[in-house]
């Protein structure tokens, strides 16, 4: 059988015109704007207009912890949306944007794959509407008032020493990690240490994900502490007066974007955190829109239930008033057979052993998701190398433990391949006990917060804070920030800080190394192990496949 790359999938499809997609779940006429024919932004005026409407089912495609390729959430989300528009039901796919980093370097997009991606693919893993270009415009532009607040003699007393604001790049760029800035002499600025972020680890990517309407995102960007003064007062954006500019230069991008599936199903692609070093969730306005216009919503939080589920439940859906409806726990054989200890090149032969051996992983998501007290299905998203052998022991392991299982061939298949996958995904949602509550309470000191996420959703011993680290701690408590909930940025590979340990590692220590007030966010960002929030690109990027064909078609995008 040939295998078409999903590249070559994407350049057959059939999509509709955006505006039978816009009309097909009731927008009206003025409340999307064209970008192009198979693009809209839609007005956040819809959800004025469906305030008194039922939201519609969210249900959350999260996964366990993930080989460096990638487990499918994405393409089980799309092809779940395809599958309950299949059995007659209105699903709207909820997506975040790809970044440029993974895209460029080992990942590839993400925007599915096989016979369940959105659509169309090539623009929404390169620039797609810009809304990525204008929230690292908007990044820089802040970084840019504040050297230039300094320059022009420092009314706000900033301590040069102390600016915790960095500018940001949407790629895997190491080179970039710690830069001087301000060099060449007097004209040139106040030389000072600055360091670049990825654009999707930043905090204004964040606000945009958490903002509820206009003027909350210029409450948050208002919010935003740049820096310190010398006697450890800390400045915000407010301080330098920036807030409206920055808004501005977000106000078309803030308004979600819709495009549609390979089966024309409706999709909203918005906000795009990495779920490692940030919270890992498309926009709240995304889910939100996409909720009133549909009567289910299909979205995703990035890696492993332990990052961006734990963030989509103690952070968006708290902050952003989201009530998930049921969960979607996405297993792959391989993923479970590296964490019965295979390496990276035995994956691909049957292996019954490593296999019920790495089940102890899934094991430990579903006892996260238990935690949050939400109905869920375990989904295997099926490869083509995966035997019947083999999801057989995934299934029985399931049943054997009450744990409703349905299997995913929507990569192989599209929409058909995940009926099976809907119709227990309804069962569930009709029969089980869902209700959702997040794992600890606002008012928990921060310590208190990092500590029930390591012990319940990690399974760690204990959590150690650096010197440093417990200095940040009594400060922000004095600043009074104790009340904000914790992004936790963490390796995606382990349920530990440390990336080799894999399956489901028991008795560690969880290494908090520094805390970040992301106060615009609304959170404060923990981070432990070795984790960066400037990725590196791999020794054999992606890059190295791309190119345009003569006809000016993309090569290499997957
Ligand atoms: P995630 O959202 O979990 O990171 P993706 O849905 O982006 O994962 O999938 C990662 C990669 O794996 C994509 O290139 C996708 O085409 C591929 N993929 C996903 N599911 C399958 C499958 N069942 N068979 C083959 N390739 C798949």
């Amino acid at each position: 059988m040939k295998v078409h790359s999903d590249i070559e999938i994407a350049q057959q499809a059939n999509l509709k015109r955006i505006e039978e997609i816009a009309s097909s779940i009731g927008l009206k006429e003025e409340e999307w704007e064209p970008y192009g024919k198979y693009k809209a932004k839609i007005s956040l005026d819809v959800l004025d207009r469906l305030k008194d409407k039922p939201d519609g089912k969210v249900v959350l495609v999260t996964s366990l912890n993930p080989t460096p390729a990638g487990e499918g959430k994405s393409t089980v989300t799309v092809g779940l949306g395809q599958a309950l528009n299949k059995i007659g039901k209105k699903a709207v796919v909820a997506l975040r944007e790809p970044s440029l980093g993974p895209t460029m370097g080992l990942k590839g997009g993400a925007s599915g794959g096989g016979y369940s991606q959105v659509m169309p693919m090539e623009d929404i893993n390169l620039h797609f509407t810009g809304d990525i270009h204008a929230i690292t415009t908007a990044n820089n532009a802040l970084s840019a008032f504040i050297d230039n607040h300094i320059f022009q003699g420092n009314a706000c007393e900033i301590d040069t020493r102390r600016i915790v604001w960095k500018r940001v790049v949407d790629l895997n760029d190491r080179a970039l990690r710690q830069v001087i800035v301000g060099l060449g002499g007097v004209k040139q600025g106040v030389p000072r240490e600055d360091g670049f972020n990825i654009t999707v680890a930043s905090e204004i990517m964040a606000i945009f994900c958490l903002a509820t309407s206009m003027q909350d995102l210029k409450s948050r960007l208002a919010k935003i502490v740049v820096g310190y003064k010398s006697n450890g007062f800390p400045i915000t954006v407010k301080d330098l007066g920036v807030e409206g500019a920055l808004t501005l230069l977000l106000k078309e991008a803030i308004k979600p974007n819709l495009v549609q599936t390979l089966e024309n199903t409706p999709a909203i692609i918005h906000g795009g955190p990495f779920a490692n070093i940030a919270h890992g969730c498309n926009s709240v306005l995304a889910t939100k829109v996409a909720s009133k216009l549909g009567d289910f919503v299909v979205t995703e939080a990035g890696f492993g239930a332990d990052l961006g589920a734990e963030k989509f439940l103690n952070i968006k859906a708290r902050l952003g008033e989201i009530k998930p409806e049921a969960v979607v726990i996405v297993a792959t054989i391989r993923a479970l057979k590296m964490h019965g200890g295979l390496s990276k090149s035995e994956l691909k032969s049957e292996n019954g052993q490593a296999l019920r051996e790495g089940m102890d992983n899934l094991a430990k998501h579903v006892e996260t998701i238990e935690a949050f007290g939400l109905a869920y299905v375990v989904a295997i998203n099926r490869f083509i190398t995966d035997t019947d052998k083999e999801i057989e022991v995934v299934k029985k392991w399931c049943k054997d433990r009450g744990i409703e299982v349905a299997v995913a061939n929507v990569w192989e298949e599209g929409g058909e391949g995940g009926v099976e996958l809907g119709h227990t995904l309804l069962n569930v949602i009709n029969n089980k006990k869902s209700e959702y509550r997040p794992l600890y309470s606002l008012e928990d000191s921060i310590e208190s917060k990092i500590t029930t996420i390591a012990k319940r959703v990690y399974g760690a011993e204990k959590v150690d804070f650096t010197p440093n680290a417990r200095a940040q701690l009594e400060e922000f408590h004095a600043n009074g920030w104790s009340n904000l909930p914790v992004c936790m940025a963490k390796t995606q590979y382990s349920l530990s800080d440390d990336p080799k340990l894999l399956g489901r590692p028991t008795g560690f220590t969880i290494t908090v190394k520094e805390l970040c007030p992301s106060i615009g966010a609304g959170f404060i960002v923990a981070l432990t192990g070795d984790i960066l929030t400037m990725p590196g690109l791999p020794a054999e990027p992606a890059a190295l496949q791309m190119d345009v064909s003569e006809d000016g078609d993309a090569i290499g995008l997957f």
